[in-house]
């Protein structure tokens, strides 16, 4: 999803209390059955397994982590470590996730605006429980009336449903060719099974027929425009069982993003002859609905590093043509599928490292900034490929649409461009989009809990794929200032918090900046540039293709930079605390013929952080100093004795900058040296800019 659309209106609430809130560690994950030490009772030490409520719950964790500002995250809070998920952040020994290969079969009715057709899902249960009931999610619901999400969101909204109605129709369901029935609860479906699947590789053939109508706003994640159709939330898909939750039964409402299992895709989507259908996944039928001078041009691109029309601009008119075309897909490895249809496309392509980069776009709305999108396509596809991780897939499609921005497996759709045809009104979207390739399409996260494990996670790779796309361009200004904003209204929540329950003002701040911010700071006070880079590619390397939760990632940086920051995750992810550490006063002191400087810090509020301070002496020189996090455990006053050369002139906290430290006036002493002109959050690049390839 993009953020540009996620207003906040800063000031709204100013005045609103600014408590820091906290959300507790163990209720996201765990299903609440922790261990607990009970000394109250028997003097001695006892362990035993109980379940507590949520209230409980929080007054538990308040209790550890209010007190002490370094409290450990450790097992107590974060669920496992067990042979599922290794105590280091890998997949432990015996991690298993469930498959869901499909074969879809849908007729694009441009008469009826409706899509409709059938479905066959193959269902591999690799779980070690036995399974008598699947869940099944049916986003188009959302547009039944009196759905959960049109209660929740405000119809003119950008999820709002605009008063359409529409939801699915289902018919024919049958388990193992058996007739079955779905038990429609809002956007999700059970279907109670005649014969359980068995653990450890067991199947289901689950199949029906589904249709509806397209909405004109699909809450900014589908739609249509005149006679362009984007298609997604189109089809009956698996809801995700796995071992943290069982079934993934959050409902859709909207505002939260998905959760969906891999697999392989045959897609065959039948449209007026007219069509063009652009679709995840690769064209299996080329000789079937493209001319022999398409094809040439698509072969010609494939190798091609300047970009191709394949439909020119005197080509991409629509023009009235009987009959229909069936287009037929074939995606591998991928959560999910979908497709955009017009008469009228332009159809750019170009190689880019032996994927294949396209832009479909109508002219008169996308205007010349589109004529721009297939190098931009490639240019992100590639770069992000050098950053991270190889892109593991054959192709990348960028459609122009209503939709502000969406993303699905080699396919996304982006705004239209500009008036003035800049080709700069898109790169930032068209980048951001490809950029979810990596989060949530490789490593599979749900989205629907945790926005930072994908929009953060993208976010926070967007800055340096900006910084190369446009050298110097600095996010981390913007990224604080957004944050700041919602602290200022007072909606700032923890980035724990699911994304349908951030206040849709907040959701570009705390489902994507803050949490850029937060692991930019991370990595270039904390962790330290090489090692994080090393830990950040190590979690995309373990998770890729499965289901990582946020202990996944957490555990993986701690394992990989041996450090405990669970003081970071129960400052910046677990609670809304800000940083506030200050200079209150600079003294010298002599013992034998040695000056010490004693610099005395403050901690204004609960966050620790460790301390960079550059001295400055009166001949202008500096010296810098380093002071681990560990000096604030005893408290929130530390006095840092340090030998110089000299008698002090002035002092200045995070001379590097890339800190969120709430209160830049108590940052300096005296007359304090300039901070380091070090361009932005991402100068210098990530360390190696070698991407480990993300293989299947
Ligand atoms: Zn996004």
């Amino acid at each position: 999803m993009n953020r540009y659309s996620a207003l906040l209106l800063a000031g709204a609430l100013a005045c609103a209390p600014q408590h820091a809130q906290v959300l507790t560690p163990v209720r996201i994950d765990t299903s609440g059955a922790i261990v607990v030490v009970d000394t109250s009772s028997l003097g001695q030490p006892r362990t035993s397994r109980v379940t507590l409520n949520e209230a409980e719950f929080a007054s538990l964790s308040g209790r550890t982590t209010a007190d002490d500002p370094l409290a450990r995250i450790d097992r107590m809070d974060w669920p496992g470590p067990n042979a599922y998920r290794a105590a280091s952040g890998m997949p432990g020994p015996q991690y298993w996730q469930q498959r869901a290969d499909y074969t879809i079969t849908a007729t694009l009715d441009t008469t009826a605006q409706r899509v409709s057709g059938s479905v066959t899902i193959r269902y591999t249960n690799n779980s070690p429980d036995t399974l008598r009931f699947v869940w099944l999610q049916l986003d188009q619901n959302l547009y039944k009336p009196g759905s959960k999400g049109s209660a929740l969101f405000p119809a003119d909204s950008r999820w709002g449903v605009r008063g359409f109605q529409g939801g699915f129709e289902l018919s024919g369901v049958q388990v193992n060719g058996r007739s079955a029935t779905v038990r429609v609860d809002d956007t999700m479906g059970r279907i109670d099974l005649d014969q359980p699947i068995v653990p450890a590789g067991g199947k289901a053939t689950i199949s029906m027929s589904f249709a509806f109508r397209v909405p004109e706003h699909g809450s900014d994640r589908m739609g249509r425009d005149g006679t362009l159709y984007e298609i997604a939330q189109w089809y009956p898909r698996m809801a995700v069982y796995d071992d943290i939750r069982g079934w993934n039964t959050d409902p859709y409402f909207g505002q939260g993003e998905f959760y969906l299992e891999y697999g392989d895709f045959d897609v065959s989507i039948t449209a007026p002859a007219g069509y063009t259908i652009a679709a995840s996944g690769v064209l299996q039928n080329p000789t079937e609905v493209l001319s022999a001078a398409e094809r040439e041009r698509l072969a010609r691109a494939a190798k091609s590093d300047s970009v191709i029309a394949v439909i020119t601009r005197a080509e991409a008119v629509a023009t009235p043509t009987p009959g229909t075309k069936t287009w037929r897909f074939h995606a591998e490895n991928v959560r999910d599928v979908a497709w955009a249809g017009a008469p009228d496309f332009r159809w750019d392509a170009v190689n880019a490292d032996g994927v294949l980069a396209q832009a479909y776009y109508q002219q008169a709305k996308a205007g010349a900034a589109w004529e721009q999108a297939a190098e931009q396509t490639a240019w992100t596809i590639r770069n992000f490929s050098e950053l991270f991780a190889n892109y593991p897939y054959p192709q990348a499609t960028s459609v122009a649409g209503p939709v502000g921005g969406m993303e699905y497996p080699m396919f996304v759709m982006v705004h239209y461009g500009n008036e003035a045809g800049d080709p700069k009104s898109i790169f930032g979207t068209i980048n951001h989009e490809h950029g979810h390739e990596w989060f949530p399409m490789v490593v599979g996260s749900n989205e629907r809990r945790y926005a930072w494990m994908d929009e953060g996670f993208n976010t926070y790779i967007d800055a340096f794929a900006l910084d190369r796309r446009y050298p110097g361009t600095n996010t981390w200004p913007s990224y604080v200032a957004n944050w700041k904003a919602t602290v200022d209204a007072g909606i700032d929540t923890p980035l724990m918090t699911p994304p349908d329950r951030i206040d849709a003002r907040a959701l570009g701040a705390i489902g994507y900046r803050k949490p850029g911010a937060v692991l930019l700071a991370l990595r270039n006070n904390v962790v330290g540039k090489e090692t994080f880079d090393r830990a950040f590619r190590e979690y995309v390397r373990r998770w890729s293709y499965k289901h990582p939760s946020p202990a996944d990632f957490f555990r993986t940086v701690e394992n990989v930079s041996g450090m405990d920051l669970g003081w970071y995750w129960t400052a910046f992810f677990y609670g809304t605390g800000r940083l506030d550490i200050g200079i209150d006063n600079v003294m010298m002191r002599q013992q034998e013929g040695q000056n010490y400087a004693v610099v005395t810090l403050r901690r204004n509020s609960a966050v620790p952080f460790p301390v960079h301070l550059r001295l400055r002496f009166a001949d202008a020189s500096t010296q810098d100093v380093e002071l681990p996090v560990e000096i604030w455990s005893k408290g929130d006053r530390h006095e840092a004795v340090i030998a110089v050369k000299a008698p002090v002139v002035g002092v200045r906290l995070w001379p590097e900058g890339v800190v969120p430290d709430w209160n830049a006036t108590n940052d300096i002493w005296g007359t304090p040296p300039a901070a380091s002109a070090n361009g932005s959050a991402t100068t210098g690049g990530l360390s190696g800019e070698i991407g480990g390839r993300a293989t299947p």
